[in-house]
């Protein structure tokens, strides 16, 4: 748990301006799943989040900005918001 962690994001089906954030541990289970949204459209810059300090501007937010930056968004990259690393996507994950 923690330093290990490392997260995953993916465009929800619900929304078109929504997304997945995945926590993973070392052994890439799932651990939480936060929905990230766009608000007022995608790129007016506002995000809201539905961790518990989504109202600011979480981890989550900043990583969905990141993913973004790089095109890694549904491509199975993973990121350590703690180590500001990116881990390639491994063949065995599933992708439904
Ligand atoms: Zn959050």
């Amino acid at each position: 748990m923690g330093k290990k962690d490392t997260y995953a994001i993916r465009s929800s089906r619900l929304c078109d301006t929504a997304y997945e954030v995945s926590k993973l541990d070392e052994d890439l289970n799932l651990q939480e799943t936060y929905l990230v949204s766009e608000i007022g459209g995608q790129g007016s810059g506002s995000l809201v989040c539905t961790c518990f300090a989504g109202a600011k501007n979480c981890r989550h937010q900043k990583m969905l900005r990141k993913f973004q930056a790089e095109d890694r968004i549904d491509s199975g990259w993973r990121y350590s918001f703690d180590k500001d690393k990116w881990f390639p996507p491994i063949n065995v994950e599933a992708v439904d």
